[in-house]
């Protein structure tokens, strides 16, 4: 059935909505290479969004537990630092096997704790996997300047060393696979992790460091569960973590950065995102829509990367509009135990929920009204419909700060001066995409965007070969390909004198 703006969504829920959630990590920190409990008794709920119901709870930790955890992630680096690139990637390979192995649990917890479809959660563990399979084989290959003879009577070698001891900070969207696209690179480069998973989302990074338990080295990989102000305020500013590196939004980067300049230390940030999607005249319109119905709507728009604001010429503006509008009412929403044709789930949390609701709330008394959706469903969970809002003005705050949720906004421009100036007035720089057969506009526009990642006649494809990352306010460092490895790394000049 394809809605044409006038009906409703519909949230399609299973038979039984108390499904117990199979597979539960151990509800401790990770320390050493095994489960503790933490030095503080308080504990942090966590949630099923789709239903609302409290699934586990996980230990509220302190900046002890962040100390202990360094301590055993400082003696575990000593060892792991000295190994060879085989090694590591022999290490690396098994927990991609094990986490294969496994796939069928993590990807139930991380629908359970997430709502995400089915479908979702499952490209998360594939990509997840892969990402620890091309670290494996990219840490075997690296490559630099060249030893040579640079200064008379001298020989230089250059040196790749790992920094030491990695604090890393992980959002709620892609829990598994963000702590993934971390833990391989940092791992692969020979440094050891203590790992922050988000407050909301702990569970299928609980359950990855119980699955490889005694399968890596002890104290490689820790994981302490807790909140930002707290377990992240304490990575950012502990003497003995080499390198932070967070992702998640651009407030809890300036905080971390601010606190991590204090002790010189390296940061590493994959922020916030608000992505153009560039449509020009000759595009083939109907695949610039399916793509931003995928794009769009993908982890029902909770993507940093989401085709989330078009910019569309004028003259194709309706026709493009009237395709979207189709391809966004044949979305079905749901929770994920509902079926696995669902594609839009709940936002992650009533906070998160709420922020999306008073976005629309702002757009419609801006005087938009949304082309399709554009309202809260029914409780339980935290369901939002597909929205498109069309005929958006330059410069509507709607279009301007990043929604995080189902929500597709379509402006028109006139000329391509005018539509690349636009597509840049966004303080986000992480990824763009634009539509067109053009040679000449596939070359030229892309190289006039100020974005990480730019896509052509497609969008949000990534491939663990090239890289991921932002520039202005979506960060800097990258993630994922050679250039991960790179941030993880610290390079040294090593030069000898002949006549010594
Ligand atoms: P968030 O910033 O609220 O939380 C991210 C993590 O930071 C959590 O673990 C949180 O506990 C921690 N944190 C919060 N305040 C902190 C502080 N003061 N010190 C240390 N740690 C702190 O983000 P979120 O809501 O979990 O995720 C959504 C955001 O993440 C969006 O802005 C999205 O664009 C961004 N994101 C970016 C990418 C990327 O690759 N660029 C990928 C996924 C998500």
């Amino acid at each position: 059935m394809t809605l044409t703006g006038t009906e409703r969504f519909t949230v399609r829920r299973p038979a039984a909505d108390h499904l117990a959630v199979a597979g539960l990590p151990p509800a401790g920190h990770f320390i050493g290479g095994s489960f503790v409990p933490g030095s503080s008794t308080d504990s942090i709920d966590v949630m099923d969004p789709a239903t609302e119901n409290v699934i586990a709870s996980v230990p509220a930790g302190t900046a002890a537990d962040v100390d202990l955890a360094v301590d055993a992630a400082v003696s575990a680096q000593k060892a792991w630092g000295s190994t060879t690139p085989k090694e590591r990637s022999g290490v690396l390979s098994r927990i991609a096997n094990i986490i294969e192995a496994n796939r069928e649990t993590l990807e139930q917890l991380e629908s359970a704790n997430t709502g995400k479809p089915r479908a979702v959660a499952e490209d998360d563990v594939s990509s997840t996997i892969d990402t620890f399979r091309f670290m494996a084989g990219a840490c075997r290959t690296l490559t630099s300047l060249a030893g040579g003879d640079y200064a008379t009577g001298h020989t230089s070698v250059i040196l790749r060393e790992p920094v030491g001891v990695v604090g890393v900070i992980t959002p709620w969207n892609y829990p598994l696979l963000m702590a993934a696209w971390k833990i391989a690179p940092i791992l692969a480069a020979g440094n050891s992790v203590v790992l922050k998973p988000s407050e909301q989302t702990p569970l299928s990074t609980l359950k990855l460091a119980e699955l490889v338990a005694g399968h890596i080295p002890d104290g490689i990989l820790n994981v302490v569960t807790g909140q930002g102000r707290t377990v992240g305020q304490r990575l950012a500013e502990h003497p003995d973590i080499a390198l932070v590196a967070l992702t998640g939004s651009v407030v809890s980067g300036q905080a971390v950065a601010e606190t991590a300049a204090r002790s010189v230390k390296r940061v590493h940030l994959e922020l916030g995102g608000k992505a153009p999607v560039v449509i020009f005249p000759d595009a083939d319109l109907a695949a610039a829509a399916a793509g931003v119905r995928n794009a769009g709507f993908w982890n029902a728009g909770q993507d940093c990367g989401a085709a989330c604001r078009v910019l569309v010429h004028e003259s194709v503006a309706e026709e493009f509009t009237n395709l979207l509008v189709g391809e966004v009412g044949s979305l079905i929403v749901g929770a994920p135990g509902a079926g696995d044709d669902i594609e839009i789930g709940p936002m992650i949390s009533r906070t998160h929920f709420e922020r999306v609701r008073d976005s629309l709330a702002e757009a419609k008394a801006d005087g938009f009204q949304a082309a399709i959706g554009g309202s809260v469903l029914d409780a339980p969970g935290y369901f939002i419909e597909p929205t498109v809002f069309s005929n958006v003005p330059a410069g509507a705050a709607i279009a301007s700060h990043e929604i995080f949720g189902p929500v597709v906004t379509v402006e028109s421009f006139s000329t391509t001066e005018e539509a690349i100036l636009r597509a840049n007035e966004t303080p986000y720089g992480l990824s763009a995409s634009v539509w067109t057969k053009d040679a000449g506009l596939s070359l030229s526009v892309p190289k006039q965007l100020d974005f990480g990642t730019v896509w052509v006649n497609s969008h949000l494809v990534l491939a663990c070969e090239v890289p991921w990352g932002g520039f202005k306010g979506s960060g800097y460092g990258r993630d994922l390909s050679l250039y991960a490895l790179d941030d993880f790394s610290r390079t040294k000049h090593v030069m000898i004198n002949h006549g010594a």
